[in-house]
């Protein structure tokens, strides 16, 4: 496959799906899968961190929908994701690699706060650092966060892992047969053709910031080995 230029650090995305392997709650064998992907890279030099989603637990705008105010829905939203950040940070340290979370919300016992500064400095030292509690702030996706986190410590690449679809298509591959994937877009051209790629800020998030964005599928045995390593799969957005 075509390569990009290697990524020396990149921020990879996984959503909470994929960690639920489809159900609510974390299945520990879907975990482990993506812990030994990451490993399998981190081993290699290249610095990996990651953004997790809640989607397995709750969404907000889910809640909010059965009668829930949006914010507390939405703090719920990030609390979940902070589940799946121990369950990859576990799965990790069993495959010898030095992790750290950082948390948005506070709770020292077993996160640390979000610190940027900090956050390279694990990343210098070879350790996976895992995002969790998204920004902690209501009405945000993991998705922007993933975007902001990237642009913060400097990642040249944020990887979107994708579920049910593995890059960006002409138009949605499930209802119209003549959808082709792309290899290549500028977030110009995806804006313009209205191709739903990521959440709308992460993407202009990116777009605004020269960060180009990969977004590819998750399923498989190593995709997300691939991706990390910097091979070109799914679809690569550009400025
Ligand atoms: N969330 C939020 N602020 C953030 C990140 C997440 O309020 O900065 C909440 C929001 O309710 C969201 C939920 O956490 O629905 C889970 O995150 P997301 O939907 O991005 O997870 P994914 O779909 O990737 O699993």
């Amino acid at each position: 496959a075509q390569r990009r230029s290697p990524a020396r650090r990149v921020v990879l995305k996984l959503s909470g799906e994929v960690f639920g392997g489809g159900r609510v709650g974390v299945d520990p064998d879907v975990a482990q899968a993506i812990a030994r992907q990451i490993a399998l890279v981190a081993r290699t030099g290249i610095q990996v961190s990651a953004v997790i989603g809640g989607g397995n637990f709750f969404r907000g705008a889910e809640l909010q929908k059965r009668g829930m105010d949006r914010a507390r829905a939405d703090y719920m939203g990030m609390l979940g994701t902070v589940m799946n950040c121990l369950a990859l940070q576990d799965f990790l340290e069993k495959e010898g690699i030095e992790t750290r979370v950082q948390s948005a919300i506070h709770m020292a016992q077993v996160a640390e706060p979000y610190i940027p500064r900090r956050a390279i400095r694990h990343l210098e030292k070879g350790r996976v650092v895992i995002f969790g509690a998204g920004a902690g702030m209501p009405y945000f996706s993991t998705d922007t966060v993933a975007a902001q986190r990237a642009l913060e410590i400097h990642a040249d690449i944020v990887l979107m892992s994708k579920n049910g679809v593995d890059g960006v298509y002409t138009a949605d591959p499930r209802t119209d047969p003549t959808a082709r994937k792309l290899d290549a877009v500028t977030f110009g051209e995806a804006l313009r053709r209205e191709l739903r790629v990521a959440d709308a800020a992460a993407f202009s998030l990116c777009m605004d910031n020269g960060l180009p964005m990969l977004v590819f599928g998750a399923e498989g045995e190593d995709t997300i080995v691939r991706a990390l390593r910097g091979e070109q799969i799914g679809t690569l957005i550009t400025a």
